[in-house]
């Protein structure tokens, strides 16, 4: 396992505390008793690193079910060493259904005809099949429980089908117009479910993190046998206005240092587009990381970082591979200096959903978008 790097050896790096992970897991785990948490790993595990973090959860959580949104990701997962079951939630084209039968991954059927077209390959896949109750994206639509129910039971009749699901698209925020919604979703997919309970499916589904966590009371017992937990095992909220248990946190940590500090005088311009002008003397220093690295470039004249435990504004255009940061109000930073892009330093903490609302995303895009030039480093108590 890599160790936690020497700041300055790399431009940036990622640091993730899987015992963290742990926590938040057991955490999750005492929130949705009835059910087993199906891991979502997909993304790369939303950034953190898919095979490291999908082994972790299965050899030191307990961890059973995963599920990911493609078939390079399901092998990497096996190529990691997970045993546990895989579930493709996404489509795969037809050509891999060998690499799906040779790798033991369900895989979701989209649509009807998908599901023909996966016949034909012959192979003896396990499916999982999606049921469309509003979000409108995959799945067999549920607005008429009984012919969605019957195309269930004829695609049941080609393939081999150990389950159904479906997703919520407005659980993570509050409104009584969502909250209506996502209550007609559970009663459309109940309906389903309830006309096809004569086929015993094993695995029959539907909370996300956001369902999980302010539905689950609301959910039939055999609807949440499992939940498909993604955002909030990172520690990370599913919306802004969703409040996240005190007990979750962040495991991952974005770490660079300063390349150069220089005193700027006053009425200079700083970065490409001559956006920023120094009303008086700044210190200026210049970090090593940019947007080919992830780093958005929307946070541009409005992010911060923190070194020695204090915020220092961004200045001028987040660059490719650099940007510049005000650290006029900060004594003693130096080249070197660590700087925190997200995490916590003293007492300060910036979490990818604070700089989320910045720049008018979710937390989920911040930590997705952390390219594979950053390498990433995993801590762990033993
Ligand atoms: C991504 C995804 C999840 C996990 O969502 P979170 O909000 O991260 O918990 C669950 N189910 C499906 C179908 C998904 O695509």
């Amino acid at each position: 396992m890599k160790t936690s790097p020497n700041t300055i050896d790399h431009r940036s790096y990622v640091e993730v505390d899987l015992e963290q992970i742990k926590r938040n897991y057991n955490v999750l785990k005492a929130l949705v008793p009835d059910s087993e948490i199906v891991a979502v790993m997909k993304a790369d595990a939303y950034g953190h690193g898919d095979g490291m973090l999908s082994a972790f959860l299965e050899n030191e959580c307990g961890v059973k079910y995963f599920a990911v949104s493609n078939i390079d990701e399901a092998i990497t997962l096996r190529y990691a060493g997970v045993t546990g079951h895989i579930l493709i939630l996404g489509y795969t084209a037809p050509e891999h259904a060998r690499l799906l039968f040779e790798n033991k991954i369900s895989q979701t059927v989209v649509s009807e005809e998908y599901a023909k077209m996966m016949a034909k390959t012959g192979y003896p896949i396990r499916y999982q099949i999606a049921i469309d109750t509003g979000m409108n994206r995959i799945g067999l639509n549920a607005s008429k429980p009984k012919d969605c129910a019957a195309k269930v039971r004829k695609i049941a009749a080609m393939l081999h089908v150990e389950g159904i699901f479906t997703h919520f698209c407005v659980a993570d925020t509050a409104t009584q117009e969502n909250a209506n919604f996502t209550h007609r979703q559970i009663e459309k997919f109940d309906a389903v479910a309830t006309l096809l309970e004569d086929l015993r499916l094993p695995f029959v589904h539907c909370c996300n993190s956001a369902g999980s966590l302010a539905y689950y009371d609301d959910i039939p017992a055999s609807l949440k046998k499992y939940v498909r937990l993604g955002i909030v095992l990172y520690g990370l909220s599913p919306d802004p206005s969703f409040p996240l248990p005190k007990k979750l946190s962040p495991a991952l940590s974005w770490i660079s240092h300063v390349s150069m500090v220089k005193k700027v005088p006053a009425g200079e311009s700083i970065g490409y587009g001559r956006t920023y002008t120094t009303p008086s003397e700044r210190v200026i220093a210049t970090i090593p990381t940019g947007y080919a690295d992830g780093y958005s470039r929307r946070l541009s004249n409005s992010g911060y970082v923190l070194i020695n435990g204090m915020k220092a504004p961004i200045v001028g255009k987040v660059c490719m591979d650099q940007f510049m940061v005000d650290v006029t109000s900060i004594p003693g930073v130096k080249m070197g200096s660590r700087v925190t892009l997200l995490g916590k330093d003293a007492d300060e903490c910036l979490t990818a959903d604070g700089m989320a609302t910045m720049i008018d995303t979710i937390g989920y895009e911040i930590i997705c978008n952390i390219s594979k030039r950053v390498q990433r480093f995993y801590r762990k108590n033993d």
